[in-house]
């Protein structure tokens, strides 16, 4: 089993050595991908971290969930795999019949191409689903890095969101990323133009690495209907100069499963991030001498974002504001 949680006892000593005193009895994870079996064609898998998966579904994730946080009560916000060519309209059928909206959370999957307002009006009428998930890709340009966000989520989409007060979560395109003018600019007009919608920025923004965050958070952090997750950071620098800038109310754990349970963690070299990964997969440096036993990328974040909680002295109520109040706050059932 590829999956690092506490089945493999490594990873059982890390939860009870580092994580069970610091860890919330309630943990919402924000940002986490369900995948039915149908969804992704067996000729093209998707990697978690080099591990080919073809189904990631509730069954999967509860199973996780009890062995990552033993003893927790556990809740998540969940979306498909928003890529071209895998079964997008089965993967959002899925969610919007299996979220019970109590434990799990459905976000839409959203293609600008294939949807249109009249799909989108009559999915979200039955109120089952919180929110969108857009994606770069869905926006078919040669190159995806000069996407813009606008693209991504197209007027008659955002219309039909800030009507319903709907969640967007936002993986912002472009190679220079939060670093991006562009992307601030067009952030900051969203969540004014649109200002019932709350806009989660995935990944804080994907400043996986503080050469990206330095001296980007400032446009963003007074915007009231932005918010930022921390999912697959595994930089401590990153947390602790996002937890000094923007309120605890608008900043969401969130791990990004299946693949954050893969073994691996990002490193920042030289102003530029990657993963190192026991495994070789195609967005990491791997560790093809053996040299290193891993825990989870998820492992590794909840070290993160405890180190940057420890040096910044913040309290109980700041660990579960972001474990859980902020989270359920954003979901409306506070
Ligand atoms: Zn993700």
């Amino acid at each position: 089993m590829w999956r690092e949680t506490t089945k493999h006892e490594r990873n059982q000593r890390i939860f009870e050595v580092e994580f069970a005193e610091f860890l919330p009895d309630r943990i919402l994870d924000f940002h986490v991908h369900v995948y039915n079996e149908g969804v992704v064609p067996q000729s093209n898998p998707f990697s978690c971290g080099g591990h080919p998966t073809t189904r990631y579904d509730y069954n999967d994730l509860e199973q996780d969930l009890a062995e990552c946080y033993p003893g927790r009560d556990t809740y998540a916000v969940c979306f498909g795999l928003p890529i071209v060519g895998y079964d997008r309209v089965r993967n959002n059928e899925y969610l919007a019949r299996e979220s019970d909206r109590q434990r799990f959370f459905p976000l839409r999957l959203l293609d600008p191409h294939e949807d249109n307002a009249e799909i989108l009006q009559s999915d979200l009428e039955s109120g089952t689903f919180c929110g969108l998930k857009p994606y770069p890709d869905y926006v078919r340009k040669a190159n995806v890095n000069e996407v813009e966000i606008p693209e991504m989520l197209p007027g008659w989409a955002m219309e039909i969101a800030d009507a319903m007060g709907l969640i967007i979560m936002l993986h912002i395109p472009r190679k220079a990323r939060l670093a991006d003018p562009l992307n601030q600019r067009q952030i900051v007009e969203l969540a004014e133009n649109y200002p019932r919608v709350k806009i989660v920025l995935a990944h804080i923004g994907r400043a996986y690495y503080l050469k990206n965050a330095l001296g980007n958070l400032d446009a963003l952090k007074d915007v009231p209907n932005l918010y930022f997750d921390l999912a697959m950071v595994n930089h401590w620098e990153v947390m602790e100069h996002l937890f000094q800038r923007v309120p605890v109310d608008r900043i969401l754990y969130g791990s990004d499963a299946p693949i954050a349970l893969a073994p691996g963690k990002s490193v920042e070299i030289n102003d530029q991030y990657t993963y190192v990964t026991p495994t070789p997969w195609a967005l990491s440096i791997s560790d093809d001498h053996g040299k290193l036993t891993f825990t989870s990328f998820l492992y590794e974040e909840l070290r993160a974002i405890k180190h940057a909680v420890e040096r910044l002295g913040l309290g109980k109520d700041f660990v579960e504001a972001l474990f859980f109040g902020s989270g359920m706050k954003v979901l409306g059932k506070v």
